[in-house]
């Protein structure tokens, strides 16, 4: 929208809602680090102030066909060239420009050249030849792109036997990343906002939902219509069709799932939603995006959930385990506030996105939950850094808040577990220095208001903090010895510091005692038998069997009483604590529960519990059991999801070790995922080929 600037990123990496005289030329723009974007070269010579999609989704041979036009005002002279970022699954058509308000030959839409170059196996570069009359200063312009897209990274179709229903055909799209290049040419970069329309064309009784603040439909054309107000990034337009109804939930939200789905998922968030939703807005200012509305997608979703404005979508295979939906929920909130409306200009600072909403996660479960409910769930997540830690050293460079790229690496294989936890230490450290958490509301309050809808570095902030705390910046905070911001940023390691999590330990003690129990030689059953799991919440029961399984191998003896103790009552909880006591009962290649293990995997074929699984069978003795486990239950699985199990199953000596290897990020691994937080469970297709095993970081934010 006219009212909001582009930000444009300058040479000093400093991202600036205005552009300045000193980005202007493109002097030094060569050494941004945007080096995931084939568009990086040019971007900041144009504006993008809208661009609409016109779409006809096709299930029978899963393709999308259609145009997009991109409204461009061109910023700089002399550019010829329009850079956009697609690829090799995307093919164009044809592309065409207009120039409103100039008549003539010249308003008659000419075709225009174009040429699409390789630029990394996750894009390519679409170069567009724009004519003279095109390219002066401050004229709109409009480019008009005729495609047609299949089953690129972004796209993800779902045959009629993998939804939930097993009725009706599904598809939905996940950007986040560098994925939605394959969706739409576009600037990939989370540096260029820009409003966005939609005109989406489907066969009869298919429902069309988009990361948008105002629809419509016609019954009569079958034509659903979208409209995001406000500007959004790339990576946050989102699209799902399928056999979808709702329920109302709140005054601006509704749940979106298949039929089959939707009664346990209302009764599950209930009004919930709008509660946690005050809660932030007291806390965070108002929810800027006017809606709401969460869809419930089916196992095949590659993550867990993801933050697209107005529109979060959720796996329903955590519709089960209650205190981590809530938990999921509270923190796609926490995003319309932190990634969504303010975000990370280079997916190199990308804590600014989950550090800071991770924190306000926890904000809005301390008002809504308790101090001692929070404390246990970041006692877990922090448990799981550290597990995190151990496997990758403590010079790993993806422990580093600010991550330096180079050419070729997929940002999306980034995601991991500091870029939240480390990121929360940090974010709660700065609350800290303000000595009131009150204070530090306040703080963000006004954070928000100042960069709502443009996109930040880390400077951006801290030079807010420091200017909105005058004191803080005089007794030279950012320079305390051994606390110095530039350390939080770019060293490696754990976190500086952790923030005091005492008031927890009314719920983490009983856990500890009990681990603490079974330590001993021999475990004592009566002490034990004070300790009532079915008492404990999920968040306790998970911390005390990521603990047993840290503490692995355990003897047979103990296994066996451990199974005795627990295993009937684990298998009667939620899927989050039963893969835990499995994968316990994988690594320690115990037979007797061998069963529970096929009766999971039978149940659970979501990316989220299968691939951990599986990795641990893999790496064990049981690899005969996953093998047949896997022929019997396939065609219930995503063919992405298919190829990832047979790598682990047929590549085992390629695979992950127990200490697992490290993804380097000096050198392109484009067939490296890494350790992956809960909303952020790895690219469409990741080969697991020198990864970090999933089963060591599957308790992540
Ligand atoms: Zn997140």
């Amino acid at each position: 929208m006219a009212q909001f600037q582009r930000p444009t990123l300058c040479c000093c990496r400093k991202v600036l809602t205005v552009p300045s005289k000193s980005c202007e030329g493109g002097q030094g723009l060569g050494q941004c680090r945007l080096v995931d974007i084939a568009s990086a070269s040019n971007f900041h010579c144009f504006k993008l102030r809208h661009f609409h999609l016109d779409l006809r989704l096709n299930f029978a041979v899963k393709e999308i066909t259609g145009w997009q036009v991109l409204e461009l005002v061109a910023i700089q002279p002399g550019v010829q060239t329009l850079v956009l970022d697609t690829h090799p699954s995307l093919l164009i058509q044809s592309i065409d420009c207009k120039v409103p308000g100039i008549t003539g030959a010249q308003d008659i839409s000419p075709s225009l050249i174009y040429r699409v170059d390789p630029f990394t196996d996750y894009g390519s570069s679409l170069n567009i030849s724009l004519p003279a009359y095109v390219i002066r200063p401050h004229r709109a312009f409009q480019i008009t792109v005729r495609y047609t897209t299949t089953d690129g990274p972004a796209i993800w179709w779902l045959d009629a036997e993998l939804t939930c229903g097993q009725t009706r055909p599904l598809v939905f799209t996940q950007g986040h990343s560098v994925c939605n290049r394959s969706f739409f040419p576009c600037f990939d970069t989370p540096a260029v906002k820009s409003t966005y329309t939609a005109t989406v064309r489907v066969p009869e009784g298919v429902t069309v939902l988009m990361s948008a603040s105002r629809s419509a439909y016609s019954k009569q054309d079958r034509v659903f219509q979208f409209s995001m107000e406000y500007p959004v990034p790339a990576y946050l337009v989102a699209l799902v069709a399928g056999d979808l109804q709702h329920v109302d939930i709140g005054p601006r939200s509704r749940v979106w799932a298949e039929p089959c789905v939707l009664t346990c998922a209302v009764s599950k968030l209930g009004g919930s939603v709008e509660r946690w939703l005050n809660v932030a807005e007291d806390l965070f200012g108002p929810y800027v995006w006017g809606r709401y509305d969460i869809v419930f997608l089916p196992p095949s979703f590659p993550i867990v959930a993801m933050e697209n404005p107005c529109l979060t979508f959720i796996i329903s295979s955590i519709l089960e385990s209650r205190e981590f939906l809530l938990i999921d929920v509270i923190h796609e909130i926490a995003h319309g506030w932190f990634g969504n409306a303010v975000t990370n200009a280079t997916w190199e600072e990308m804590w600014l996105s989950e550090g800071l909403a991770t924190y306000a996660q926890r904000r809005i479960t301390t008002e809504a939950y308790g101090e001692a409910f929070t404390c246990l769930e970041t006692v877990f997540r922090l448990d799981a850094l550290h597990r995190q830690m151990r496997l990758l050293g403590d010079n790993n460079p993806v422990s580093k808040l600010q991550v330096k790229f180079e050419p070729g690496i997929n940002p999306s294989s980034l995601m991991n577990l500091f870029t939240y936890e480390k990121g929360f230490c940090f974010v709660s450290y700065l609350s800290q220095l303000c000595g009131n958490v009150k204070r530090f509301d306040s703080f963000l309050r006004a954070y928000i208001e100042q960069f709502k809808f443009s996109s930040v570095v880390a400077q951006d902030l801290l030079d807010f903090f420091l200017c909105f705390f005058p004191e803080l910046k005089e007794s030279c905070v950012a320079q305390r010895e051994g606390l110095e911001f530039e350390r939080w940023l770019n060293a490696c390691g754990p976190p500086l510091c952790e923030p005091d999590l005492s008031a927890g330990g009314v719920l983490t003690g009983p856990v500890q005692r009990l681990c603490d129990l079974w330590a001993s030689e021999p475990p004592d059953p009566e002490a034990i038998a004070n300790f009532n799991l079915s008492s404990w919440s999920t968040f306790q029961t998970v911390l005390f069997l990521d603990r047993l399984l840290d503490r692995s191998p355990l003897s047979h003896e103990v296994m066996g009483q451990l199974s005795r103790c627990y295993s009937a009552q684990l298998d009667e909880m939620n899927a989050e604590v039963r893969i835990r006591w499995l994968q316990i009962v994988v690594r320690n290649s115990f037979y007797p529960d061998l069963p529970r293990i096929r009766g999971f995997l039978h149940k659970h074929t979501s990316r989220m519990y299968t691939v951990p699984l599986y990795e641990d069978l893999c790496s064990g003795v049981m690899k005969c059991f996953a093998a047949e486990v896997f022929y019997q239950t396939q065609a219930r699985l995503h063919p992405n999801l298919r190829r990832t199990l047979q790598q682990i199953l047929f590549q085992t000596s390629a695979l992950s070790t127990p200490t697992g290897s490290v993804p380097s990020l000096l050198h392109p691994t484009p067939s490296s995922p890494s350790p992956t937080p809960r909303d952020q469970l790895g690219p469409s297709d990741p080969p697991t080929t020198g990864t970090i095993a999933l089963r060591d970081v599957n308790v992540s934010a």
